[in-house]
């Protein structure tokens, strides 16, 4: 749960855009400082797929029905879980080098 940064180089990358990433369907990144193109590890695609859906499945099953919430508290519950969710993406994402990837291959 480390900020990320070019495997390469070492320069970090900004929050934007390894956000930006995410959302244009995990996008790989290119290190501004090196040129260096990144992409996404397989596996963290798999736990931020996790990430975001699970408590979403959680919430409509167990608490919504446990404290009989109506549906405004249920979308605005949804939506601060939803944000918290993609928020913390960032964190778990993972990047690699396309010669690491093959590599392993
Ligand atoms: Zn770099």
């Amino acid at each position: 749960m480390s900020k990320q940064s070019c495997t390469k180089c070492g320069h970090e990358f900004l929050r934007k855009e390894v956000v930006a990433s995410i959302r244009k369907g995990y996008r790989p990144i290119t290190c501004s400082s090196c040129g260096e193109v990144h992409l996404i590890n397989d596996f963290s695609k798999l736990i931020i797929a996790m990430v975001v859906t699970l408590p979403i499945i959680f919430l409509l099953l167990f608490i919504t029905s446990v404290f009989s919430m109506s549906p405004s508290q249920i979308l605005i519950t949804g939506v601060i879980v939803l944000a918290a969710s993609i928020f913390s993406v960032q964190f778990i994402a993972k990047y690699e080098t396309e010669e690491n990837r093959s590599s392993k291959i």
